[in-house]
């Protein structure tokens, strides 16, 4: 597909990783540089083409490039100014920016550096040398793309870890109270999985872990809705602007989803497949209530779901 973007021999190449050809904005007020530029990447890269900086932030929303070839001399905002916006944005910031620029004297590469470029390239260019010094800022930036993805999902499930959860509760927290939404948190425990593994073996847990939080995840119907995996066999799901009865409808369509998944657990007490009970809470920010009352909360309707019987919901609004 795009093997001619990444080097030779290469045992693992992030830009393959990337499974779509790379996108470059080429920003210069001047057509005839832009397109020398574009006949070096056009057959390998998706190339998209701006002739301002203002052209070029939008591009830069628009488009999502993995990387910029920017000029520095252009009319009305310049290339510093470019580069400058695009670090100050934290959608944007981790956007590489190349400067592309007859002038390299050290004060013009250092004053692009300064603002956050992590190349120069001085025309005229050699089209090798250009080539290569994109490809290695591309490999760099979809390297450390999959990296920060990474950090936030769990290992085993595919879901997001324990880590993730945390920074989304705190935030959606400070939003509930800002905007004074409802928000709501259900702590699910699958029931006797302890018996699972004992019977099924612990890879075949393992498993079963896995296809629980997919179906689980299946049965979220709005973007913000989050579901992670607590640790061991226990999940948690954040719902943003959810009150008690809209979570208790979630929690009811996952216990059917469990059903219908259907593991055999021969050694449930409660069901002849795996089954999950849920505790939820649901509040509006007020008081001194912190995000951890939220989680106490769940965790003593989890419990309540499991002294009750097992393979059902309790809910409370705090
Ligand atoms: P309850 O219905 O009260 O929740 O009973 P339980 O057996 O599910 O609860 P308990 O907390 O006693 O046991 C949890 C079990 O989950 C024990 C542990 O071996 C298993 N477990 C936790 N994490 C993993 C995992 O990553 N893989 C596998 N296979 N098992 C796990
Ligand atoms: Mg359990
Ligand atoms: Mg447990």
């Amino acid at each position: 597909m795009n093997a001619s973007v990444g080097s030779a021999g290469d045992s693992f190449n992030p830009l393959q990783q990337l499974g779509r050809r790379p996108r470059l904005l080429i920003v210069d007020d001047q057509p005839v540089n832009i397109q020398a530029l574009y006949q070096v990447f056009a057959h390998d890269h998706q190339v998209f083409m701006a002739t301002s900086g203002v052209q070029a932030l939008q591009l830069c929303r628009e488009k999502q490039p993995d990387l910029l070839l920017l000029d520095i001399q252009m009319p009305g905002m310049d290339g510093y100014e470019v580069c400058r916006q695009i670090k100050a944005d934290a959608e944007l910031a981790a956007l590489p920016v190349v400067f592309v620029t007859a002038h390299s004297d050290a004060e013009t590469e250092t004053r692009g550096l300064d603002l956050g470029a992590v190349d120069f390239i001085s025309k005229p260019f050699s089209p090798a040398v250009v080539r290569a010094r994109v490809r290695t800022h591309l490999t760099l930036k979809v390297q450390s793309d999959l990296l920060r993805e990474l950090v936030f999902i769990d290992g085993l499930t595919g879901v997001y870890n324990r880590r993730h959860f945390d920074e989304r509760l705190a935030r959606e927290f400070q939003r509930a109270r800002r905007q004074g939404s409802s928000l709501a948190l259900m702590m699910i425990d699958v029931d006797y999985f302890k018996r699972f593994n004992d019977r099924y073996g612990h890879l075949a847990g393992d498993d079963g872990l896995r296809r629980v939080a997919l179906a689980l995840k299946a049965q979220l119907k709005r973007p913000a809705d989050l579901l992670s995996r607590f640790g061991g066999e226990e999940f948690a799901c954040v719902l943003p602007d959810t009150e008690l009865t809209g979570a208790l409808s979630l929690a009811e369509a996952m216990g059917e989803a469990m059903t219908a998944l259907d593991i055999a657990h021969a050694d449930s007490d409660v069901a002849r497949s795996l089954s999950v009970s849920i505790g939820v809470a649901a509040l509006r920010p007020h008081g001194t209530l912190a995000a951890a009352d939220l989680v106490t909360a769940a965790d003593e309707q989890l419990y309540l779901a499991k002294s009750g019987g097992r393979r059902r919901a309790c809910g409370i609004t705090l």
